[in-house]
């Protein structure tokens, strides 16, 4: 099969560690027998250095009619960077906000591993963590709180200040219908995090949730409450597989999930919609501090290259072989500088990428 991707390398360690994230594509390319074909695109600081603007309506259409976006990062060094002096609508993350809108995507998807090799990473206890844990957040990303009226005002010299939650239920039911997908492909289990005790829109959350869970018998549904989702998060987080939630509450329990795996450099994300289309990058940003010296970490990159084979291509062998790859690699002690440890053997960004491409093969 030929897929097409925009490749957007954007700003500081993007250009490196998309690079490393394309060999491995190119390396699942030769062994299995598809051809990626890669359309660069530009967005963030390099594009308003070229064209003035972070995202331009071509780049834009270049992302749309592709198969699949691959992003690294964009932005600089806020407090030095000039591109922090122009308007925020010309900011270089205005890019991706208008990236994201432009494709429409309504779901974030973002994986909590903890891999067993870096267990002294993560700041829970060992009987809590055992042999690590593997779950997702899938946050609801274009509606509830953050997307509705607000405005703050002055009533007879008193300041109020007022958000609107809104979700409908088609919005609800899109976000459940892809965490009921993607629990198919994992362990099958679907637990919807609310606050139904207090809100009305948790209470519609919870009977569409339900209404949709109908639709697939083999996957377990439970609701938990947020404020107790955070506690079991840091208590027990090998309960979970897949945690669907609102914008908000997701905003809150993936940045709690990510803390607890150790690493910034390790941690991928999608971005989808009501398409095959998605937005593949790294939950970091571009590490203005360390970009051009080799020192990046590209396995954030390169796992969300591999979430990009299964959600996008669905080609699951192919993404299990990547993710497989980047676990041999880590088990052989290799380590950028970010992860390193006393034992291990300190690599640099391309490195790693050579590393984990020469673990691909047809098992
Ligand atoms: P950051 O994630 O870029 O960096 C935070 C720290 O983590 C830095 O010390 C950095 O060196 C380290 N780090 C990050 N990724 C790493 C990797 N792959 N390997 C090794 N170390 C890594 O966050 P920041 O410093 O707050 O932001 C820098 C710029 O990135 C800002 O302009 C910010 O707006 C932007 N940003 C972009 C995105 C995005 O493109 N999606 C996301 C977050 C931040």
């Amino acid at each position: 099969m030929i897929y097409n991707i925009a490749v957007i390398p954007g700003d500081g360690i993007g250009p490196e560690i998309v690079r490393e994230a394309m060999k491995i594509l190119d390396k699942i390319g030769e062994v299995y027998g598809h051809q990626f074909n890669y359309t660069e695109v530009l967005m963030g600081g390099i594009s308003i250095d070229k064209t003035g603007v972070p995202l331009t309506d071509e780049a834009l259409e270049q992302a749309k009619n592709s198969d699949s976006v691959l992003l690294g990062a964009v932005g600089g060094d806020v407090g030095n960077s000039n591109w922090y002096q122009l308007p925020p609508n010309l900011r270089p993350e205005a890019g991706l906000l208008a990236l994201r809108k432009g494709l429409e995507l309504f779901a974030n998807l973002r994986p909590a591993v903890l891999y067993p090799e870096l267990k002294g990473a993560c700041p829970l206890k060992d009987e809590i963590v055992g042999e690590g844990f593997d779950f997702v957040v899938v946050r609801e990303l274009t509606g509830g709180l953050y997307f509705g009226p607000r405005k703050t005002e002055s009533q007879n010299g008193l300041r109020i200040a007022t958000d609107t939650l809104i979700y409908d239920e088609n919005e609800i039911r899109r976000i459940a219908k892809w965490a009921f997908e993607i629990a198919m492909k994992r362990s099958k289990k679907v637990c919807s995090v609310d606050k139904a005790n207090v809100l009305d829109s948790s209470r519609l959350w919870r009977q569409v949730t339900k209404e949709v869970s109908k639709d697939y018998p083999e996957v377990e549904l439970t609701d938990m409450l947020v404020d107790n989702c955070a506690m079991q998060i840091v208590k027990d987080p090998r309960q979970f597989d897949v945690i669907l939630t609102e914008n908000m509450f997701g905003d809150i329990l993936s940045d709690e999930a990510s803390m607890i795996t150790g690493s910034i450099g390790m941690l991928p994300s999608a971005s989808l919609g009501n398409t095959k289309l998605g937005l593949y990058e790294p939950s970091h940003g571009s590490a203005p501090d360390i970009a051009g010296q080799n020192k990046a970490n590209p396995i954030a990159t390169i796992l969300s290259a591999a979430m990009m084979l299964r959600y996008s291509f669905d080609l699951e062998e192919e993404a299990n072989q990547v993710e497989a790859a980047v676990q041999t690699v880590l088990n052989k002690g290799y380590r950028t500088i970010d992860i390193m440890s006393h034992q291990g053997r300190l690599v640099g960004t391309d490195e790693m990428g050579d590393l984990i491409a020469a673990e691909i093969r047809r098992r």
